[in-house]
């Protein structure tokens, strides 16, 4: 994780994903780090060539558009806000920050902001959890259905 994110990951609980060649693809996170800072983003994506790929997509206006869905389609909205609700859900199992209590992670329940949150949830949860991450890991080589491995293509680049 250090070598993926260039620093320490702190507050890793356990890898909730892993890359097709075994690197941490989202690791769990605890909701406060050591020194009490809340942590709201409990899943969270560490695997570089998926990481620049979800900004290449962040830097097109598609948030924008999927938040714009979200206001106008109620069933999408009902269902990115059970992902919302799960994502609660499941990080009161590792531990509680009040302060975040009622924030989860990516702009849910009602808005897109981070594409990279939401892929975390998508990815440690499985398909259909995330119903707007799942959208947008289908549109990526490589993301989705399996997690196929492109992290010596991502090092080419640098
Ligand atoms: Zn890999």
């Amino acid at each position: 994780m250090r070598a993926q994110l260039g620093r320490d990951m702190r507050g890793v609980v356990s890898i909730a994903r892993r890359c097709g060649c075994g690197r941490p693809a989202v690791v769990r996170t605890a909701p406060r780090l050591e020194d009490g800072t809340p942590f709201p983003t409990s899943l969270y994506l560490t695997l570089p060539w998926l990481t620049l790929e979800l900004s290449r997509v962040e830097g097109t206006g598609r948030m924008a558009e999927l938040t714009e869905r979200i206001a106008q389609e109620p069933e999408l909205a009902a269902a990115y806000r059970r992902a919302h609700e799960r994502y609660l859900a499941r990080r009161a199992e590792i531990g509680e920050a009040e302060e975040v209590a009622h924030v989860s992670a990516g702009g849910m329940p009602t808005r897109v902001k981070c594409l990279h949150a939401l892929a975390g949830q998508a990815l440690a949860e499985g398909p259909g959890v995330n119903p707007i991450a799942d959208e947008v890991l289908a549109g990526i080589e490589g993301a989705a259905p399996e997690l196929v491995c492109r992290c010596e293509e991502t090092e080419e680049e640098r």
